[in-house]
C-alpha cells in the first residue's frame, strides 16, 4: 500500500516540498520545536479557548478523524456545523488565505463528503479578529491544482527536490538547520 498523505502535511509543502521531508524526521520531536516556524503558523488554532465551546453540541462535529481513499489522504476535520452543513478551519490569527490553507481545507471537504456529510460552504475562520472567509467549494482550475499538488505530494522524493532559491525564506525555515546550514 502506498504511503498515506497526511492532511496536516499540505501547507508545509506548499511552503517548500522539501518541508515534507524534513517534517517526517522532526515528527518524532516535541511539538513545541515548531512553535515558531512558519510552517505551522495556522496552526496553533486548534487548542484555543475556542476549542471547548463546540463539543458539547450536537449539531457539531469536532477534530474528527476522516481518510480520503481517491488521494490517499489522511487528517482531521477542524469543525463541521451539521445543520448549515459547514466547514470551518479555524485559524488564531491570518490576515492572507494562503493557498496551503484552501488545499488543506478542500482535502478535508473531500474527505467528509466522501464520509457521507453534505458539505455546501467553507469557511476559514481568523479567531482573534473574528474575522470569516468564505472559500468557494473547489472546482475548475482550484481542483485542478489541488489534484497536481496531492499527486506532488504522492511521488515526491527527497533527492529530486531542489532547495529553496530564496535563502530568507530558509532562514526564517525550523528545518534549516538539517536541511541547508547557512
Ligand atoms: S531550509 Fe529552505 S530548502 Fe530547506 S526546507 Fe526550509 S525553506 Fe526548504
Amino acid at each position: 500500500m502506498e504511503s498515506l498523505i497526511q492532511i496536516s502535511k499540505i501547507n508545509d509543502f506548499l511552503f517548500c516540498p522539501r518541508s515534507l521531508y524534513f517534517h517526517s524526521v522532526y515528527e518524532s520531536f516535541s511539538d513545541v520545536t515548531y512553535h515558531a516556524s512558519p510552517q505551522v503558523r495556522g496552526r496553533l488554532n486548534h487548542v484555543t479557548v475556542d476549542t471547548g465551546t463546540y463539543a458539547s453540541e450536537k449539531k457539531y462535529l469536532q477534530g474528527e478523524e476522516v481518510y480520503l481513499e481517491k488521494y490517499g489522504l489522511v487528517g482531521k476535520i477542524d469543525l463541521y456545523d451539521k445543520e448549515n452543513k459547514t466547514l470551518i478551519e479555524r485559524k488564531s490569527k491570518i490576515s492572507v488565505v494562503h493557498p496551503g490553507y484552501r488545499l488543506q481545507l478542500y482535502a478535508q471537504y473531500f474527505a467528509l463528503s466522501e464520509a457521507g456529510f453534505p458539505v455546501e460552504r467553507l469557511v476559514i475562520r481568523s479567531l482573534s479578529d473574528n474575522r470569516r472567509y468564505e472559500i468557494p467549494i473547489p472546482e475548475g482550475e482550484e481542483l485542478r491544482m489541488f489534484e497536481e499538488i496531492m499527486e506532488r505530494m504522492r511521488v515526491f522524493n527527497i533527492a529530486d527536490a531542489p532547495l529553496e532559491e530564496n535563502l530568507a525564506k530558509c532562514r526564517g525555515c525550523i528545518y534549516q538547520t538539517l536541511c541547508r546550514p547557512l
